[in-house]
């Protein structure tokens, strides 16, 4: 076991502080990697302020982070596939039972006994799993994943969960040329959400309350933009879209989006506000539509979309803090104000 800087949460209502936390000395699956950058998800936040107690109660203390770019500092003997001094990165999962029909389709994510990065219960050192926003992890290796040489490494940290995330539904629900694609909520995943439809050839709406980012939007490969807050706007696009991405954060009418879809159009949640949304049966009946979710993205999903990220270039367009304006950042993000996702540069944690 050995000691390293972090920064967490000693309940919902404190700022994140400057802390040690305690990992493990790496075993032979393990790869121990030193942190470089960790983008900041919104569910840091709202697992930080616990949220989502409903669904995962947050154990104090908290270290968030989910999003991890990183080198490798040293490996097990039984790794193979990295060595030190490599590129390596972890995102929304450290282990999962490798058994299950989940884990053998490739779908950790669902695993009945999948580990999240963090609040989870760690098995090897107990209490719970500790995330990236410290200055190294240790993890097994069938969860790290190669980061492609080319990309800025603060700029692909946010792509372990804000881009999988996002390029996970699109392939799932098939979004390609021809499609009309709506993305509900410029913010991290939601300019990801972008970028991938975009790439994949499809017509992109972008649904917005923030009116200042319409440029932004264009500038990112929306074709058209919509500010939600005009009716006569949102009407003009009733009945027309296939496939409509929705990445807000906080509570909203998602029926609104419902009506936008045309015949057997696809209303697909990406956002885990806190308080349940109402559906309306006519909004699901009238055009046989569905609204579904979906959550992350497998192992081997997650690795083919860092290497068509490194193929095509694409990163996240981010805000790079030190780990001491993390608090300022909480802030911003639920004013929208992000631009379109910080990444804490955590070498920032040498200076605590
Ligand atoms: P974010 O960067 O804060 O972006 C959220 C965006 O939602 C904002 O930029 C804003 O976009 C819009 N928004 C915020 N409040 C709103 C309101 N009251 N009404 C309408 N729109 C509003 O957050 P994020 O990191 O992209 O995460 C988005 C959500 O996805 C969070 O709930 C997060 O927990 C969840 N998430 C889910 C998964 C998954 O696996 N399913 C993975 C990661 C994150 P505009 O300014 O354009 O309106
Ligand atoms: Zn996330």
């Amino acid at each position: 076991m050995y000691k390293v800087k972090a920064y967490s949460a000693a309940s919902s209502t404190s700022p994140m502080a400057s802390t040690t936390i305690p990992r493990r000395d790496p075993t032979e699956n393990d790869v121990q990697i030193e942190i470089l950058f960790c983008g900041i998800c919104h569910s840091d936040l709202h697992q930080v302020r616990n949220e989502w107690s409903g669904f995962m109660p947050t154990v104090y203390p908290c270290v968030p982070g989910h999003e991890i770019v990183g080198r490798v500092k040293k490996v097990g003997s039984a790794v193979k596939k990295f060595k030190a001094g490599d590129l390596a990165a972890v995102g929304c999962m450290v282990d999962s039972d490798g058994t299950c029909p989940e884990c053998k389709a490739g779908l950790e994510m669902f695993c009945p006994n999948v580990t999240f990065t963090y609040n989870l219960p760690d098995k090897h050192q107990g209490g719970v799993t500790f995330g990236g926003y410290s200055e190294s992890i240790v993890v097994d290796q069938r969860f790290v994943l190669r980061v492609p040489t080319n990309l800025n490494l603060a700029a692909a940290a946010p792509l372990l969960c804000a881009g999988i995330t996002t390029y996970s539904p699109m392939r799932h629900w098939g979004v390609t040329k021809g499609k009309k694609v709506g993305v509900v909520g410029l913010g991290g995943l939601g300019h990801m959400g972008v970028k991938f439809a975009d790439k994949l050839g499809a017509h992109v709406v972008v649904f917005t309350t923030s009116p200042g980012k319409k440029e932004d939007a264009l500038r990112l490969g929306a074709d058209e933009v919509v500010i939600s807050k005009n009716a006569s706007e949102m009407q003009k696009h009733a009945g027309s879209f296939d496939f409509i991405l929705d990445a807000v954060s906080a509570d909203h009418d998602i029926m609104t989006y419902m009506n936008l879809l045309r015949r057997d159009g696809s209303l697909v949640l990406v956002g885990a506000p806190e308080k349940p949304l109402p559906v309306s049966a006519f909004g699901l009946i009238m055009g046989r539509h569905s609204l579904s979710g979906s959550a992350i993205g497998g192992i081997p999903e997650t690795q083919e979309m860092l290497d068509f990220c490194g193929q095509h270039n694409i990163t996240c367009d981010v805000e790079v803090i030190p780990i001491q304006k993390v608090n300022e950042a909480y802030e911003r993000l639920l004013k929208s104000d992000v631009k379109y996702r910080f990444s804490i540069d955590m070498a920032s944690l040498g200076t605590e």
